[in-house]
């Protein structure tokens, strides 16, 4: 099921434009002012009364790096005063020994993603203190299948550092690549050799890392077949258990950095999907799997098996194989989804540390979810992992009767069908395998928020 889908570069042009990748639905510009800190502590107090609590999964947000990289969209803080890790750090653990006692103490942590910004500018024993500070309030499951990760910048990063970070229990990396030639990183300011990269995937296996990740971005400035092809040549090479290939999205007007990236040197559209049609053969032919928006792994990677077996999910992380934690994120920016509940920290830093220094939870916005929403989460969770809606799962778990309930959403889906991205069956909507590579232009059919104003839903109550 999950072999690369074919490139179709007629279908790709056609549904080429920006949109919701769906790391949640509804998605974060949905979120609002009016869910504040009660509301997540009422979030947190449901939660713990479930039945059977779900486990835990904990992101936390390190904002800082040491040179801004132009392409870049994230929340992030360029210095290189190292003191501002302590002085984060400090906040950081008062938000922890704030945010902890919401839960009760038996809910395992099975997952744990530092993500940045560059979370390696903590130094490793800026990382330790952080860790110390997470298990001592938290209860970090002990389990071998346990996930927990870092991003980390290759530029900045030695074996001595991946040992102490393998002593502190990280078993997954992510490293940024994006391209390794030459004058694409001079035009992204983005200086990263192939040595030092390569060192820190060596350096993860030998200190015992269960998967490496790396990130490469197609359409940059200046990137051409040629040098993009050397890239994906040199990092299949290296053979990273997992690979995300994403696009590069030129807006300015909402991404400062973005300002000094030289639009003529941008490639057109059409080379650009060239380089992703490049990117799509190589792989394939290095047999990676495509898991899908972007994903790709090697076939024995546990995403793989995951997405065979049913067991793979879609969070605010990507793909992950813990489905059913609540997710408690920490850090200036950070989102949790803790039930029928999402909410996000201030993403500007001042605010993020008033609340702190306050003793207030650094709850922004947020929202609770109306059953409409976890019934559409579902579904489109579904399409993200499966590549397919199995309908009856849907009617039986939310109690409706899909044609009806669905009937403006199947009109809308109808083009796509046309099309050839999906089919549609009494039991089961399946994408195509053309369609495969288009899931967010799927999912978006059932996305009621682009298609109308926010208002309580129309049809809130459940039909049979
Ligand atoms: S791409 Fe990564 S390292 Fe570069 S500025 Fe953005 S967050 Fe920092």
């Amino acid at each position: 099921m999950n072999a690369i889908p074919p490139f179709d570069a007629d279908l790709l042009r056609r549904y080429d434009g920006p949109g919701p990748r769906y790391t949640s639905y509804p998605t974060a510009p949905q979120f609002s002012s009016a869910f504040g800190e009660s509301d997540f502590r009422e979030a947190a107090k449901l939660s713990n009364g479930d039945p059977i609590p779900r486990r835990l999964s904990l992101y936390v947000h390190v904002p800082f790096c040491f040179s801004p990289c132009f392409y870049c969209g994230c929340n992030r803080v360029i210095t290189r005063d190292h003191s501002r890790a302590d002085v984060y750090l400090t906040r950081l653990v008062r938000e922890v020994a704030m945010v902890a006692p919401l839960f009760d103490r038996d809910r395992d942590v099975v997952q744990l993603h530092l993500g940045g910004g560059t979370p390696n500018f903590l130094n490793a024993s800026q990382l330790g203190e952080m860790m110390e500070s997470l298990s001592r309030h938290f209860h970090f499951s002990s389990s071998p299948k346990r996930d927990f990760s870092i991003e980390l910048d290759p530029r900045c990063v030695g074996s001595s550092d991946i040992e102490a970070l393998a002593f502190l229990g990280f078993n997954r990396a992510s490293l940024g690549v994006q391209d390794f030639d030459p004058v694409v990183q001079a035009a992204v300011n983005r200086i990263q050799s192939v040595e030092e990269t390569l060192a820190v995937i060596d350096a993860c296996r030998k200190h015992g890392f269960r998967s490496v990740n790396v990130d490469l971005i197609y359409g940059l400035p200046a990137q051409t077949a040629a040098g993009f092809g050397r890239t994906l040549d040199t990092v299949i090479a290296a053979r990273p258990d997992r690979l995300a290939v994403y696009s590069y999205a030129h807006l300015p007007q909402l991404f400062r950095p973005q300002k000094q990236i030289d639009a003529s040197q941008l490639p057109d559209p059409e080379a650009k999907l060239g380089l992703l049609q490049l990117a799509i053969e190589k792989l394939s032919l290095a047999g990676y799997r495509y898991i899908g928006m972007d994903h790709f792994a090697l076939p024995d990677d546990e995403l793989s098996l995951a997405q065979e077996h049913d067991g793979l999910h879609r969070n605010f992380m990507g793909y992950t194989t813990h489905a059913d934690c609540d997710l408690i994120g920490l850090g200036v920016s950070a989102i949790s989804h803790i039930g029928d509940s999402y909410s996000q920290n201030p993403r500007d830093l001042p605010a993020w540390e008033a609340a702190i220094d306050n003793g207030r939870l650094p709850v922004w916005r947020g929202m609770m979810l109306w059953a409409d929403d976890v019934l559409r989460a579902d579904l489109i969770q579904q399409l993200m992992c499966r590549s397919e809606i199995d309908i009856a799962a849907l009617e039986a778990r939310h109690g409706i009767h899909f044609a009806t309930y669905f009937e403006e959403d199947l009109q809308r889906l109808q083009s796509l069908a046309a099309d050839g991205l999906v089919t549609i069956e009494a039991t089961r909507i399946r994408a195509t395998a053309r369609g495969r590579l288009l899931l967010r232009i799927i999912a978006a059919c059932f996305d009621r928020y682009l298609h109308q104003p926010r208002s309580e839903p129309a049809r809130f109550s459940k039909m049979i």
